[in-house]
């Protein structure tokens, strides 16, 4: 599975890593904000699987990043990571068509399951 980790913090980009490098064949690259987020996915013909956009991020935001994907890529799973100040804005995320969100902190098991979750309902899709 190959993981798109963009968050403008490294520590929680290490975090995530750690916990979704449990997943079968967990391949990762990484941005620091949306417009490093945009070129990376330029740069990868392949795309991602799955990518975990952080909300708030210098020089791009989370849900630009997100508007800016899904305007030619309906496909590929998008999990947003909030703050619970952001969390009431969650539903314009949704709306920008991220599959799923996690609010920060959240714990290894929260990650693991909404990571999960997010896999079970495209496949049933
Ligand atoms: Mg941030």
């Amino acid at each position: 599975m190959k993981f798109l980790l963009v968050d403008d913090s490294k520590t929680m980009r290490n975090i995530q890593k750690k916990v979704l490098s449990n997943f079968p064949g967990a391949e990762f690259a990484e941005a620091g904000d949306g417009i490093e987020a945009l070129s990376v996915i330029a740069a990868t013909p392949g795309g991602f699987d799955l990518i975990m956009v952080d909300w708030n991020m210098p020089n791009m935001d989370g849900i630009t990043l997100v508007k800016k994907i899904r305007e030619k890529d309906a496909k590929t799973l998008l999990v947003m990571a909030t703050t619970e100040a952001e969390k009431a804005r969650v539903l314009d995320a949704i709306r920008a068509g991220v599959n799923n969100y996690v609010v920060k902190p959240f714990t290894p098991e929260a990650l693991t399951e909404k990571i999960n979750a997010t896999l079970a309902k495209a496949k049933a899709a």
